[in-house]
């Protein structure tokens, strides 16, 4: 009897034990992990909440519904400039903005979204991805929890809506216009009042005449706003944000919780997001600039070779200055100052060089 105890509490155990194993995974699968993902946007702003919208998507597909990120607008869970602290403190997993916003954590953290007369998309791209930009940016956010990826791109912005004609350098001064981050200190130093705005606010201040002038994105967006209602002329090029990167930032002990493929599903999702968004824009920005020109009449004219020189020698002085403000920044400015002026050799004779002959 003992022994026949025994044996069927023995093949009970193995049973239980067996199913239990073979349970496992399928429970697993059935337990998704879930995120909440803060942004600077307005909740389905076209390109840039669209594009957070897309990486949380794409996450949740990769990994067959095991990660599912929800996407938060600016001000649901925090307001826009606060995202950076939401995903440090981990009270949401992700985020997506741009660096630039987080300068008052760091100033050297704008080199990580643009420079004035900087890098261009596919430059700034190479330079995070192949030339030591990520690493440079992933141990800058070190100390506060939180891991960097490049999760977007501009592309080349406008120079924005002007109620003013830009002849001469005079032009700008007392010019009161919204422009954030380097390029709005480039303007100050040209004699004009740089403001930042949220961008919902942008139409109603230049119609209102309390400012001359103000830079938003490009067509696509600038479209979306309204812009062409308030503003004369519609200046080119984007001098002040040339390649914009757009960043996720993830919680690094949520990301480091992670099985390794998600972790990877998660980094790479970034990647797809950032080539994605570049593309976007090119092909929407070419559609709604052919909308503003022969729809709206849009005044769309070139700043003088003149203007475009001194706030290239002004940008130059803005940028060095913020190099030399502490050692981390005058590591970064270092890498990316090499790789500027090694890329800008390439550029010469392939893209540019081709776009001249196009
Ligand atoms: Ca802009």
């Amino acid at each position: 009897m003992k022994r026949r105890d025994f044996i069927k509490t023995a093949s009970a155990s193995t049973v239980v034990a067996g199913a239990v194993l073979v349970n496992a995974p399928a429970v697993h699968a059935k337990t998704a992990i879930k995120w909440k993902m803060v942004t600077t946007w307005p909740m389905n702003f076209p390109g840039l909440g669209t594009s957070a919208n897309k990486l949380a998507e794409l996450i949740n597909e990769m990994s067959a519904g095991r990660l599912q990120i929800k996407v938060y607008g600016a001000g649901e869970i925090a307001p826009a400039l606060e995202v950076f602290d939401v995903v440090s403190r981990g009270t949401a997993e992700m985020g997506h903005g741009a660096a630039y916003y987080w300068k008052g954590k760091n100033e050297s953290f704008q080199f990580f979204s643009c420079v004035p007369f900087g890098l261009t998309a596919t430059e700034m791209t190479a330079w995070l991805y192949h030339g030591g930009g990520l690493e440079l940016w992933t141990e800058a956010y070190k100390s506060f929890g939180v891991i960097p990826a490049a999760a977007g791109n501009t592309g080349v912005q406008m120079a924005g809506w002007f109620n003013r004609e830009i002849k001469t350098v005079n032009d700008l001064k007392g010019l009161k216009m919204r422009i954030p981050g380097l390029g709005g200190e480039v303007l100050a130093r040209a004699g004009g009042t740089p403001l930042n705005l949220p961008g919902g606010e942008l139409f109603t201040a230049l119609k209102t005449g309390a400012i001359d002038a103000t830079e938003w994105v490009g067509p696509y967006n600038d479209l979306a706003f309204g812009l062409y209602k308030a503003a004369k002329y519609y200046y080119y090029p984007g001098w002040h944000e040339p390649g914009t990167t757009l960043e996720a930032i993830i919680n690094q002990k949520a990301l480091a919780a992670l099985d390794k493929d998600l972790q990877s599903i998660v980094l790479n999702a970034c990647r797809v997001v950032n080539e994605d968004m570049v593309t976007e824009y090119a092909a929407r920005n070419n559609a709604a600039l052919d909308t503003l020109v022969n729809k709206h009449k849009v005044d769309v004219r070139r700043l003088p070779d003149a203007v475009l020189e001194k706030l290239k020698v002004l940008s130059n002085e803005v940028v060095l200055e913020l190099a030399n403000k502490d050692a981390q920044s005058k590591k970064i400015y270092q890498s990316l100052d090499t790789f500027t002026k090694q890329v800008k050799k390439w550029s010469a004779i392939s893209e540019l060089a081709y776009l001249q002959v196009r």
